[in-house]
């Protein structure tokens, strides 16, 4: 390290410190999962300046990247706004004695489930990131039919190359009456998805993607295709649930609505 770095390090460090100290001091934001108050969270990149217009200009829909997580718990935009949608809706009961499935499984929210005393609890990740959880395919899920009374998928759909399968097998594993969440990012003005196997690059994926993992980008014809699948829709409006002012204290997508699906069948109840 040469002295015009040990310099900048010098300088930098205590900048960040400071910062950081005066974040934890603003009123702005608060995190609905923590409790704690601050003047931001972060964003979902570093680059997120440098987004894609492409996407940007398509009104995307469950895709913000600035105010994104919680300094102090790691909570998402996404994973907050299950905490809202659940309280607001009352769905934690739902999971006491359910069996319960629930893919890529957030940090905050599994814990919250596992105190609901499941009769069942299965976390699963095609890449999984602990001993707690099993390595399952949405598009090849290892159990019989009419499984579970509910299924947690949460923004997984998007990374999934044949997702139509992944929907009829969700479909498949949930008994009759049973519930699934299945929030993705999608654009409100396009029509149709948008996919195409030439979009193979990194660069590619995040500037028509808006994510290198990301394997299209969903048009309002997502909705056609998971009634198509065998799902009721009972999509709930975010807005008749939250004000704009709450969902910018909490930072969560005030457009983004909850995509509650339901298994339609001889013991099902519309709630
Ligand atoms: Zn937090």
């Amino acid at each position: 390290m040469n002295v015009g770095q040990t310099i900048e390090n010098l300088i930098r460090r205590p900048l960040a410190v400071l910062k950081w100290e005066a974040n934890k001091l603003g009123k702005k934001h608060k995190c609905y999962i923590c409790g704690r108050t601050f003047h931001a969270f972060y964003p979902y990149r570093s680059d997120s300046d440098s987004a894609s217009p492409f996407w940007e200009e398509l009104n995307m829909i469950g895709m913000a990247i600035d105010d994104w997580g919680c300094f102090f718990c790691n909570s998402s935009d996404r994973e907050r706004h299950l905490f809202m949608f659940f309280d607001k809706l009352n769905l934690w009961q739902e999971f006491t004695q359910a069996h319960v499935l629930h893919f890529a499984p957030e940090r905050n929210l599994y814990p919250r489930i596992r105190q609901m005393k499941t009769a069942q609890y299965v976390m699963g990740d095609l890449y999984p990131s602990s001993d707690e959880i099993s390595r399952i395919d949405v598009t090849d899920i290892q159990f019989p039919d009419d499984s579970f009374d509910f299924v947690i998928c949460n923004h997984v759909l998007e990374h999934v190359p044949n997702d139509g399968k992944g929907m009829r097998e969700i479909f498949r594993v949930l008994r009759e009456g049973g519930k699934a969440i299945l929030q993705t990012p999608y654009s409100s003005i396009l029509g149709k998805t948008f996919e195409d196997a030439n979009i193979n690059t990194d660069e590619l994926r995040i500037r028509f993607y808006g994510e290198t993992t990301h394997v299209r980008l969903y048009g309002l014809d997502l909705f056609e295709r998971l009634e198509e699948s065998g799902f009721q829709l009972n999509v709930v409006k975010n807005d008749e649930l939250y004000s704009r002012n709450e969902c910018d204290y909490y930072s969560v997508e005030y457009e983004e609505d909850l995509i509650l699906v339901s298994k339609p069948g001889v013991g099902f109840h519309e709630s």
